[in-house]
């Protein structure tokens, strides 16, 4: 159940109120800044005459969803200085796989911020599915990785492969990133949430858009501001592309639910000769952004080279689908 409060009345009297009548309650804010209190299933029943009682409730509802707070999150969400969400000109996050070197991420900030990209991605913990594959330089490269945002203007996205990752993470980055392989991982979903910062959420690759509502139920409801969701391919039959690209869930959790979400197509595809395709596919679904990997020589590059875009295919993709230097000044 969501309770909405009158403009003016105090949150906090009327939290002790729902308290004293047993009710297990949770604060938040939707979007407007305005207090909502979601009283979790499980806290035993309450006669709505009595609600109506409580000075200073406008409303409550009782919706018929399993993610109250991800139905109430819909529309644009703000991080840093850019807006993202469904209406809003869409967004480029570009960087390389792994943050392999203080030079190569500084060559790749300067690469993403010079065709209007706003936001620098880099794994700093990968989640390989070999062990013996490139883990990332962790903790060690993160100054490496902010330096090299913060020179050219960037916002950052990396992702928190574990609980340990949090804290260091969540100080530093702009939006953690919960990758394909935990969206299922309750524990860590908690723990990014309590770290109250922006998430982008990926997809697991088998995972059904209500699983991935959840998910991202669980990053709201223990404290996340915003939900950014990320779609990047599901597992499929065929093996010509490494995922299949699903547009049809761009387009519902866009047009439908109208969340903000993100398409990872190079994750998607796992080879760059359909990225440029793709990527205007996902725009015209409704995707509010684009993450896209870009190498300097993705010949020799630690992880995930086939489908990295070299220098110059990064820049004309950039151009082509309209992003420029002069998005930042012109939102
Ligand atoms: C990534 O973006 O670095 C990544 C590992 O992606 P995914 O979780 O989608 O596989
Ligand atoms: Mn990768």
């Amino acid at each position: 159940m969501i309770v909405t409060l009158r403009s003016g009345a105090d949150p906090e009297a009327i939290r002790r109120s729902l308290i004293a009548r047993g009710l297990w309650v949770t604060r938040f804010e939707n979007r407007s800044g305005q207090p909502l209190f979601l009283v979790r299933p499980g806290s035993g029943t309450l006669d709505p005459a009595e609600l109506e009682r409580i000075e200073g409730i406008e409303s409550w509802a009782a919706p018929q969803t399993t993610h109250p707070l991800v139905d109430a999150a819909l529309g644009m969400v703000q991080i840093g200085p850019v807006p993202i969400g469904p209406g809003w000109p869409p967004v480029l996050m570009a960087g390389p796989c792994a943050v392999e070197s203080a030079e190569q991420i500084t060559a790749a900030a300067a690469r993403v911020a010079a065709a209007g990209g706003r936001f620098l991605r880099g794994g700093l913990f990968k989640p390989r599915t070999s062990p013996y594959d490139f883990p990332g330089h962790g903790r060690e490269g993160l100054t490496w990785f902010t330096d090299a945002a913060r020179t050219h203007g960037l916002l950052t996205v990396s992702e928190v492969l574990s609980e340990s990752a949090v804290e260091p993470l969540a100080e530093a980055i702009d939006l953690l990133q919960v990758g394909s392989r935990n969206m299922h991982n309750a524990a860590l979903l908690s723990s990014v949430g309590a770290a109250r910062r922006p998430v982008l959420l990926k997809r697991g690759m088998a995972a059904t858009l209500e699983e991935l509502l959840l998910a991202g139920e669980y990053l709201l409801l223990h404290g996340a501001p915003a939900v950014l969701f990320c779609e990047r391919g599901i597992r499929s039959f065929d093996t010509t592309t490494r995922n299949l690209l699903d547009l049809s869930a761009v387009a519902y959790l866009a047009h439908v639910k109208q969340l903000p979400v993100i398409v990872d197509p190079s994750h998607a595809l796992g080879r760059k000769d359909l990225i440029r395709p793709m990527s205007r596919a996902a725009l015209a679904a409704g995707a509010a952004g684009l993450m896209v990997e870009t190498h300097d020589d993705p010949g020799r590059a630690l992880s995930d080279g086939p489908q990295s875009l070299t220098p110059r295919e990064f820049r004309d993709l950039a151009g082509d689908l309209g992003f420029s230097p002069g998005d930042a000044e012109r939102r």
